[in-house]
Parts: structure tokens; sequence; C-alpha cells
């Protein structure tokens, strides 16, 4: 007996994070993000590996031995939400030229910041598509491992780009040397470089296909890659079971990276008709980061970005709200994806009333950072619902989010694999 007490406070001393045990939520409402149903009284029962083992309405649930249900009756319950563009070790002050003073540990240590604001903030699971340094690994193994509070992260390591173009740095002269990690030209170079990327760690490739808006001497709507080279990255990333993300803005690029066989188009900025019918045809998301554009007009040059990125962005963020409305309408696949990073971490679901504003139903915008997010992210069978079989990881709010998703800003509760990370419901 003695024995086992000491077991048991020393796992409750060493792994405060990674701890949990089987128990229960008693939610007073539930929004089914599949179907778009709410449901009322519900009771959701996990195991100690933080696994929905039943879910079903609260006078019929059995809860297991010495478990009382967390009590949020008087609150409506979601799944954790997803969001699939994410910059976790990045800050919106490390633009321009104050991107130079900042070291790989240093950038490591904002990402565990960072991490935990964002998970506060009901995002349990993001994807992160760009870091230097692999610090986006260490921040996953990091939080896996319990040492560190955050989401669960599908990470892409350093993005792959051309040289000079938006994935390369072109702050500094040519006696400096100095490129960046993802650099990579030609189809074969770029092979190795997925190879590369995989050794070290990454559960995807980013690639950045076009120019882009934060980059010096680059336009975003120019391709970079090349179709050949875009096939290459796609080919060889598939082979390795990755998926891969395209940053691209211009319609070219956005293209190439659909008949490529690319997974996921971010920005998708200047789509154009034929390039929504090619993201149908091939079962491409589109991630449209609309909520970032009004930070980048309105906080961008006191965070140091470059004023040509403060023009870039002056002449591309009100065509891309219009063509997420556009490609929307046309039926193209969506999935919620933010950019933070370039504006400050945490808050992720203001995009979600953008997404309305810009056309979406409520229950739409809820179902992109969710359910659709997690096949985007190979992690159906994981995330994106409350159903048995899948991590539970829940979050609730006051009011009803498929009403009104503001209340999304607020989350109260936020449970990750059956540990509590944030409860402000609690009677007080
Ligand atoms: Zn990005």
């Amino acid at each position: 007996m003695r024995k086992l007490l000491l077991v048991l406070l020393f796992v409750f001393l060493f792994s405060p994070l990674a701890f949990s045990a089987p128990g229960a939520v008693r939610c007073g409402k539930l929004l089914d993000v599949r179907s778009g149903q709410m449901l009322t009284d519900q009771t959701v029962v996990f195991d100690a590996s933080g696994t929905i083992t039943s879910l079903g309405s609260s006078s019929s649930a059995k809860l297991p031995n010495a478990v009382a249900a967390i009590d949020l009756s008087n609150a409506t319950c979601l799944p954790g939400l997803i969001d699939v563009h994410t910059h976790l070790t990045g800050e919106p002050t490390g633009n321009g030229y104050a991107s130079l003073g900042i070291s790989v540990p240093r950038e490591a240590i904002t990402g565990a910041k960072n991490a935990r604001l964002t998970v506060r903030a009901g995002f349990t699971t993001v994807r992160n598509v760009g870091a230097s340094g692999y610090t986006d690994i260490a921040l996953r193994d990091g939080i896996d491992a319990g040492e560190v509070e955050g989401p669960r992260m599908r990470v892409s390591g350093p993005p792959l780009g051309i040289t000079g173009g938006h994935c390369d740095n072109n702050l500094l002269p040519s006696e400096f040397h100095y490129k960046a990690e993802g650099v990579a030209d030609g189809p074969w170079a770029a092979r190795a470089k997925v190879r590369e990327t995989v050794k070290y760690g990454a559960d995807l490739i980013k690639v950045c296909a076009s120019g882009g808006v934060l980059s010096k001497g680059d336009q975003p709507g120019t391709p970079q890659y090349t179709l050949e080279e875009l096939q290459a990255i796609a080919e060889e990333a598939h082979k390795l079971g990755r998926k891969v993300a395209a940053h691209a803005h211009g319609t070219q690029s956005i293209k190439d990276a659909i008949r490529a066989g690319i997974d996921s188009i971010e920005h998708s900025s200047l789509i154009d008709d034929e390039g929504i019918a090619l993201a149908k045809q091939h079962g491409t998301y589109l991630v449209f980061d609309i909520y970032n554009d009004d930070f980048i007009l309105q906080e961008g040059a006191k965070a140091g970005m470059l004023p040509e990125s403060i023009e870039k962005e002056k002449k591309i963020g009100r065509l891309q709200r219009e063509n997420f409305r556009h490609a929307y309408q046309s039926g193209a696949r969506m999935a919620f994806g933010t950019d933070a990073g370039v504006y400050p971490h945490g808050e992720n679901a203001r995009q979600f009333a953008k997404m309305v504003e810009w056309g979406m139903k409520p229950i739409e915008a809820i179902q992109a950072a969710t359910v659709n997010a997690a096949d985007l992210i190979g992690w159906a069978d994981k995330v994106g619902v409350l159903e048995t079989g899948r991590y539970a990881d829940l979050i609730a709010v006051r009011g009803d989010p498929a009403s009104d998703v503001r209340v999304l800003e607020a989350v109260k509760f936020v449970m990750k694999g059956g540990a509590v990370v944030r409860n402000d419901l609690a009677a007080k």
C-alpha cells in the first residue's frame, strides 16, 4: 500500500500534464458538429488513456467506479478546435529585420509560451506549417511528453522554397551568404530536402509555391516552384507517408500545386474559377486565412513588417476574402487555418466571425475547424468529433456557437485527452 502511494505520488509530481484517469463530463448542451444538431443533457465518458468510451443522454450514462462527472450543465460542449495553419514558434513582433535577432533556442521558448495560449483558447490540435531549426518538432515532442502545456501538433519543420523565394530569407546582402534551411532548387534537390525534413521528424511537408506578403523582394502573385518541382515534392512526400501543404497566393501556383497532387492550398488568395474547379476535382482543401489581414494593416508597421509587405497586403487582402466567398459558394472543401503568429496567438477563434461575415453558416465555419480539419491532417479517426474511440478533446462555451460563432472567442472549459486544461465554469 505504501509502495502504491509512493508510486502515485511520483506520478502526480513528475507528470502533472500527462496525468489522466477515467472520467466523465456532463454537458447541458452538446453540438454534434457533423449533423449540426444541438443535443441536450449529454454525458461523455472516457478511459484512463483519454479516449471516449461512451457518449449519450445523461440519464442512461454508466460512469466508471468512483467517477463523478465534471458538471458543465450550464454550458455548450463541442469538440476541441483545430487550426491547420499556425506558427507557434513565431510572433507578430518578429517581422522584417527584427527577425534576424531571434535565435533558434529563443524561438523554441516562444513556442512553449504560445502552445499554452493556443490550447487554452480551445484549440486542442494544430498543424504547424513552418518553423526554424526544427523548433516545432521539439515543441510537439515536449507537449507529447507532458513537459509543456499545449495542443496536439502536426508539424512540418522548415518550409521548402526556392533560392530568393518567400521561404528563403532575403534580408541580408550577398556577403553574409545566408540562405534559409529549407531552400532547395530543382526536382532532385527538392526530393532530397523532403527526405531530410522527414528524417528529422516532420509529420508533413510545407512548400512555398508562390511569392508571399511578409517576405522581401517577391510578389504574392508570381510563381516560384515549377510544376515539375512541385510534382517531385508531392510524390516524394506521399511515398514517405506525408501530406503536403503549399503556400500559394498566385493563380498559377495554386493550379500547379493542385495538379501536382498537393493536399492543401494555404492562403489561396488569387484563386480563379479554374483553380476552384481543379481543387474540387482533386479533393484539395483550401485554407483561407481571412482574419489576419486586419491585423497586418492596423498593426503591421508597428510590428516591424516591411513597408512593401503592408503594400502587398493592401492589394491582396480584400481579393482573398472575395475569393473565399466565391470558393465557398462554388462548393470547394475548406479547412480552418489562420496563420497565427502573423497576429497574436490565442486569438485564432476570431477568424470564425470573418468566415461567417464572408458567407459561411456558423456550423460550416465550425466544421472547417473540426471534421474538415481533422480529415486534412490525417487524424479523422482521432480528433474533430466527440465520438467513441476519439480523444476526449472537448471544449465548452456559454451560449450557442451555431447561432453566434463569437462565443468561441471566449472558451470557458478545455479538456485534452481527458485532462482538464482550464475550467472557468466551476462553481465559484
Ligand atoms: Zn504561414
